[in-house]
Parts: C-alpha cells; structure tokens; sequence
C-alpha cells in the first residue's frame, strides 16, 4: 500500500478505504482494551492519533513502540471522538520498523531545555520545535528565490574558497592543503604560500558580495544565497562561525532603492511565512508565550505572530546615524548609565544595546540607519560629498538589532582607489575588482541579509544555535 502523509491523512475525507501512515511514535498510552499512539512523520507538526484494539492487536506487537521508534501502520480513517484532533486512524495492522530502547533514547515525552537539545542535534529535528524550525527554514529559503525571480533577478553562485577579504577585517578561516608540522619556508622566513594548493593564502568566503558586484555589471540584477563564513571569536545569541547570507547586488540603484527593497523584502518573507507555515507559528508562538510566563511584563516580547503582523503593517523608520547618536546622546538611558558602552560622541560604533534601544524603545519599529562615518564601515561603500560618512544603511529589528547591512557602492575609480590605500587594502590583489569602475562604471547598491538572524525573528527564537541545524561556533563543531 502507498504510504499516506500524516498531513494529508490529516486533512482527508477517505474513510472508505484503508490507508498506509509511516512515522516516528511521539507518545503512547494504553488502557484496558485500547492504546492510543501519536505519530508523527515530519510533514506537519500536528500527529496522527492511532487507536489500536487490543483484542485485535496484542500489547505484546505493542511492547517495544516506545517513543522514538519507527513503525508502519494500516488501518482506516474515522472521525475522532477525543477532542483536539478532526480525525484518528482504527489499526487493522502494525509493524514496528525501529526500535527506540526507553533506557538510552535521549528524547523522552517531557520538556528539555534547548541547551539539551543542542547537544543531540541530530535527534532534535524529532521534537516540535525543531520540526517545525525546519519547516520555517525551508519556507524562508523557497520564498527568498522565489521574491527574487518573481521580480527577474538571477542567482549567480559566488566562490566559497577565496583569496579575497570583502571586509578588510580579517576574523576569515584559511584553506590550505599544506602540511602544518612541516610549513615550507620562503627566503623571509615566512610561510611560503606559493607552494600552497592555489599558489598563494586562501580563506573560506566572508561574503560573496564583490563577486556579485561583477556579475550585477553586466545582467542589473543579480543575489547570492550562500554559506558564510567569519572566525570571529563573539559567543553571541547572534552569531555564527558558518551561516547563510542573502546578498542582492542591483546596478543602477542608489541608496534609496537599496533601502527600498530591503524593506519590501523582509515584508515579503514575513508575509510568506504568515501565509504558508501557520501551523508551526502558532507552535512556536505558545512556545515562547511559555518560556517567557516568569518574565517582568515590560520584559515580555510581543506576540509572536502579532509581532509579525507589527513588522508588515508599518514603514521602517529611516534616520541618519547622526540623528541617532543624538538620539542615544540624550536618552535617559545613556545619562543613568545603562549601556554597557556609553554613547559619548559621534563616530562610536553603535552596539547592539544601541541598535536595540532605537528600535524597540525609542522607535518602537524596525529602523534603517544611514550614513554612517566612514571610518567603521567597509572600503566600497560609497562616499558622501561631506567626506566624513559613507552612503551604508543597516536594518535594525526588535530583538536582534542589525539584521542587514548594505550600501551603495563606490563607483568613481580614483575615490575607490584612495580609499583602498588609505585602508591599506592590498590592490594589486584587488586589480579585477577596480576594472569594473575602469570599463562602464555605473552607480550600483546591495545589502547583505543574514539567513539565520531573518530566522530568529520569524520563529521568535533567542538563540542563532536553534535556527540552524548544525551550529558553528567558538569550540563547537560536532556532527
Ligand atoms: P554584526 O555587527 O552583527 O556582527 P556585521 O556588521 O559584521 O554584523 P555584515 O558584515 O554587515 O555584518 O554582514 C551582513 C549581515 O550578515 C548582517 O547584517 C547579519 O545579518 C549577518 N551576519 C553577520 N555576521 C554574522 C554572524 N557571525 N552570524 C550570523 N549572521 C551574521
Ligand atoms: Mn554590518
């Protein structure tokens, strides 16, 4: 017999003929004549109720469908007395395909903590929360592409292994096939690359970002959607060593556009996830009612899906990072001392206390900060006639602070070169890079979302080690 999806059984009306559910037995529970086992196979968060007669099927088949354990089973569709569930499945036969022995199987019917649970990741997908995270994830990643094609953009695949630092900021992983107890030597003493597998140092990716810019040059519209890669020791809710970025790179737009989308994006992708994971929203959703009961109200984070909605039905603040300083300047805030790095002059880098003050106390909405100085921001981003701030935006959300950065582009040659040298970046290395503002320059924007901060939002998580399926952190990179 065809195997019959626990989300389509769920919803069928065929009570006629018999069917075929496979999956993973969640909970299992007998009285004197009959067992009641919830299955769940993945398709949807909800569980498929077998009701099992056990004049018909002896305890004994049962004994070992434990929690855990995979099994197969017959029987027909009948409307369902209990509450909480449209229909059940009347077993006619059951097969236990995998045994889940109770003494060693980690995941028991009770709640663990997510710590716990990061420690059997590759048993967490079985709970409901990472079930339905998974969901989320696919979702986001179909709806990413799916936005982007829907308005002509194409998806060009940027190198994972490179030579270049986008950043200029070091904190990359090195990639080498040489041999570390025996380094070859050059005549400076230093480590000699040319004989390393690409004839010099190479690194994972930070970003794909220069690379889409080429391609952006020629086809307008292009984005990446790859994996990233920073070795930058923050134990933070918010970082990863290895996470997945959206990075859309337009020609002809300017910072005003690149805004734009960034906003019309983000709208997009939490629109997409009301419209097609509510199920797994409204799981999580109570999750995190739950997890905060013991919290202050004023510590309470809004309603998950109300929070959602909140996002889509108003427009991002846009203010300059001038604004905002004095905004921090004199907040009550700042005067009591209670950022840990006290905003005392134009020019600090704001943190995320400061990111997260402006959005969810003073603003109370997601903001977009723009012109940044030039000084804590990136090489290419393009200069402002003032010749102290840089055309950056950065996307500010409640909860996680910046969960996009971007900028219009330097696109004048001989600014982007001063530029380099005053940052000491190394141009000769960066020769391809400078071509395009030689052959056809043109204005140009792009911004680079987060995948997994984009994650953290949507399923109202605090952690970035629960949005992915296996973290990469600071001494972390089991399974
Ligand atoms: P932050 O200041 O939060 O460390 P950043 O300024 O270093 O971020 P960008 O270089 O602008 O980040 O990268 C673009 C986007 O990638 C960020 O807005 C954020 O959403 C995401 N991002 C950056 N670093 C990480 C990380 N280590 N783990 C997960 N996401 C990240
Ligand atoms: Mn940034």
């Amino acid at each position: 017999m065809k195997r019959t999806e626990i989300k389509d059984a769920l919803q069928s009306e065929n009570f006629e003929q018999e069917m075929n559910v496979k999956g993973w037995v969640r909970t299992k529970r007998s009285s004197k004549n009959v067992a009641f086992v919830a299955l769940n196979d993945g398709s949807t968060i909800h569980n498929l109720q077998l009701v099992i007669d056990l004049d018909k099927i002896p305890e004994t088949d049962l004994a070992l469908m434990h929690t855990g354990a995979s099994v197969s089973a017959n029987g027909f569709l009948v409307s369902s007395a209990g509450s909480g569930q449209r229909v059940e499945l009347s077993v006619s036969s059951i097969q236990l395909l995998g045994e889940a022995n109770p003494d060693e199987y980690p995941l028991q019917p009770k709640k663990h903590s997510l710590e716990f649970l990061r420690e059997k990741a590759h048993l967490r997908f079985r709970t409901n929360t990472f079930g339905a995270i998974t969901r989320i994830r696919h979702a986001m990643i179909f709806a990413i592409h799916k936005f982007f094609n829907d308005k002509g953009y194409y998806n060009i695949h940027t190198p994972i292994i490179t030579s270049s630092d986008a950043e200029g900021a070091g904190e990359m992983f090195q990639v080498t096939t040489l041999d570390l107890e025996k380094l070859p030597m050059n005549e400076e003493n230093k480590i000699d690359f040319k004989q390393d597998f690409f004839g010099k140092a190479s690194n994972l990716t930070v970003s794909g970002q220069l690379e889409a810019e080429l391609a952006a040059l020629a086809l307008s519209k292009v984005y990446t959607f790859g994996p990233t890669f920073r070795a930058e020791n923050s134990n933070t809710s918010r970082h990863l060593a290895e996470f997945w970025m959206i990075e859309p790179e337009v020609a002809f737009f300017d910072i005003n556009d690149d805004m734009d989308l960034a906003e019309e994006m983000l709208k997009y992708l939490i629109q997409y996830a009301l419209e097609n994971c509510s199920d797994d929203l409204t799981f999580l959703s109570k999750r995190l009612e739950e997890e905060e009961k013991n919290k202050k109200a004023d510590e309470k984070s809004m309603e998950l899906i109300s929070k959602l909605n909140f996002v889509l039905e108003n427009s991002f603040e846009r203010i300059s990072y001038t604004e905002a300083v004095d905004i921090l300047k004199n907040s009550n805030h700042n005067k009591k001392g209670k950022f840990q790095y006290p905003i005392e002059k134009w020019g600090a880098d704001l943190q995320s206390e400061h990111e997260r003050y402006l959005v969810e106390k003073h603003f109370k909405k997601p903001v977009i900060l723009t012109n940044y100085p030039k000084e804590i921001k990136a090489f290419y981003m393009k200069q402002n006639e003032d010749g102290t701030t840089v055309r950056a935006m950065d996307v500010l959300f409640p909860g996680i602070g910046e969960i996009i950065g971007g900028s219009q582009r330097e696109e004048n040659y001989s600014k982007l070169l001063n530029r380099m040298e005053e940052m000491h970046i190394p141009v000769e290395s960066m020769w391809w890079y400078l071509e395009t503002r030689k052959f056809g320059s043109v204005p140009h924007a792009g911004f680079g979302l987060g995948f997994e901060r984009l994650m953290l939002f949507v399923t109202g998580m605090g952690n970035i080690r629960d949005v992915i399926p296996f973290p990469r952190t600071p001494l972390n990179c089991e399974f």
